[in-house]
């Protein structure tokens, strides 16, 4: 068996009615807010489906399903420590992960340490583990025209 494994995941949210979006677990203030059933994290979300999809146990959706009234509004952070406790189980945890946000706006780059220090705290492992970068994509496409913003994430996971 080896001892290490990986994983990607990617997300997307469209911007909608709202004053602040939520990345990495923190709120960012923002003249838009984004649709989502649960706090829309996409930072979160991209990330869960990372270390889910290295040991390929399905993805966000298919544990934490839209259509369950548990997740209205949930914070994702839940979501995040939920996938440390599937791991675990099967006698896995993060190594470390590295996660790109892509929008225009709003700015996240100044959010960046808070961010790693949430995802580092939910994954028990340390924040020099954990990654968040951001782009822009150039004004192109749906992030660079406003309509929304994206997170792709990988995550290495080892033996616990
Ligand atoms: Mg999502």
């Amino acid at each position: 068996m080896t001892d290490i494994r990986i994983g990607q995941g990617y997300d997307v949210h469209a911007f909608g009615e709202g004053d602040h979006v939520v990345l990495g677990g923190v709120r960012i203030a923002h003249e838009r807010g984004v649709l989502a059933h649960s706090d829309g994290d996409v930072v979160i979300h991209a990330l869960c489906d990372a270390l889910l999809g290295a040991l390929a146990l399905g993805d966000i959706g298919v544990h934490f399903p839209p259509s369950d009234p548990r997740w209205k509004d949930c914070d994702s952070r839940h979501f995040l420590r939920q996938c440390r406790a599937l791991l675990a189980e099967r006698g896995w945890r993060a190594g470390n992960v590295d996660v790109t946000v892509v929008c225009e706006r709003p700015k996240v780059a100044a959010h960046a340490p808070a961010m790693r220090a949430n995802l580092a705290e939910d994954l028990g492992i340390d924040v020099d583990a954990v990654s968040v970068k951001a782009t822009t994509s150039e004004k192109l496409g749906f992030t660079g025209r406003g309509e929304g913003l994206a997170a792709m994430a990988v995550a290495l996971v080892v033996r616990a």
